[in-house]
């Protein structure tokens, strides 16, 4: 029988099992509490727990754990960005940051993505699969592990779209908030989207608490389908829509990342349709200057245009800020890494087909 991803399970889910295996429902809680609050790697080191039921958790269970495949450290300041290999092989980037109020992981939740915006390195190769509720929470505890240092804030914006792989991320976040394991509140969880409409409304109604960044990038629907495809699907005004609907229901902030690209969406003109398109909306807007992605041609624009792009946001009382760069040495940009060992070892990377629907 093939062993089952113990990490993945809910509480309720491991309350059920010990049910049927005929021990108390307290074991649950031991077990949540191994995995999720001392983050054992191993059955052996739940020493509260009879042997006779460690080895049948063994039997039928294991802990995700993912190899360090690469880490490189940031000469420039304290990033350290891990290329992870999970159980079967794949490869996916983590990225740790240090922030003054805090340390924060930026996870990726999918191999590869399907949503081909044209400036993100993570989509060049395409997708391969989504990643599980366990290999989401293991990016987390290895680099823990690794580093000896907590993470107190978490950001879905790595490679793969979240809202794409809904159901696992979404058990992500219930085993990651549950007070029996880690307990951490979503309010320290960004959950990033490129704009999948009907996700972002189920997600509303879940009322996490954590904050919804969505990837706008363009002021209007000509340039944001040249970018970003997805918009085709979505256009800018569902989108928007969506985005009004989830600040009414759960009373939070969304944040808008806008990646200026120059010559494509950057101009003054541009700022001015933005403001007016978020008019009345309560929300923040995140500008980046676009990271060059070798497979493509787009130039990050330069300080006076983002200086002056932010001016206009401001002037229409729009609040701002301007993405620091971190680890700007070390590839930090989500999907870049694991396209350039991708390239440098073509099939090693993945035992799995590069296209899975
Ligand atoms: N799929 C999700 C999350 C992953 S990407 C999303 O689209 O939001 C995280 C953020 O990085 C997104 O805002 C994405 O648009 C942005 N991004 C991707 N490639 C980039 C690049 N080359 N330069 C700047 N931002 C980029």
């Amino acid at each position: 029988m093939e062993k089952r991803e113990i990490t993945a399970m809910t509480y309720d889910e491991l309350a059920a099992f010990c049910k049927t295996a005929g021990v108390p429902s307290f074991r649950a809680g031991q077990i949540f509490g191994w995995l999720h609050q001392k983050k054992v790697g191993s059955f052996s080191e739940m020493t509260n727990l009879p042997a006779q039921f460690r080895d049948k958790l063994n039997d039928n269970y294991y802990i995700t754990s993912l190899k360090i495949r690469k880490k490189l450290v940031s000469a420039l300041d304290d990033t350290v960005k891990y290329l992870y290999e999970l159980p079967d092989g794949c490869c996916v980037e983590t990225v740790f940051m240090r922030y003054h109020h805090g340390n924060s992981l930026c996870i990726s939740t999918q191999v590869g993505c399907k949503m081909g915006c044209r400036f993100c390195a993570s989509t060049i190769a395409g997708f391969v699969r989504n990643l599980s509720a366990g290999e989401l929470l293991a990016q987390i505890t290895e680099t823990e592990r690794d580093l000896s240092l907590p993470v107190d804030s978490i950001v879905l914006m790595g490679i793969g779209e979240p809202l794409d792989n809904y159901d696992e991320v979404v058990r992500f976040l219930r085993i990651l908030s549950d007070p029996r394991g880690r307990g951490m509140s979503l309010r320290h969880l960004s959950l990033s989207t490129c704009g999948l409409v009907d996700r972002i409304d189920r997600l509303a109604e879940e009322a996490f608490g954590l904050t919804l960044s969505v990837s706008l990038h363009a002021p209007d629907d000509e340039t944001r389908s040249e970018i970003m495809p997805v918009n085709r699907r979505y256009p800018l005004s569902e989108l928007l829509a969506a985005c009004r609907r989830y600040t009414e229901k759960t009373h939070r902030r969304i944040s808008f990342e806008y990646a200026l690209i120059d010559g494509v969406n950057d101009d003054k003109k541009d700022a001015e349709k933005l403001a007016a398109l978020l008019h009345g909306m309560l929300c923040h807007v995140n500008l980046i200057p676009v990271n060059p992605v070798a497979e493509r041609d787009y130039k990050k624009s330069n300080r006076e245009k983002l200086a002056a792009f932010q001016a206009v946001l401001q002037k229409h009382g729009i609040e701002t800020t301007i993405r620091r760069t971190l680890g700007a040495d070390i590839n930090a940009a989500c999907g870049q890494l694991r396209r350039s060992e991708t390239v440098k070892e073509a099939n090693v990377t993945c035992n799995l087909p590069e296209k899975v629907t």
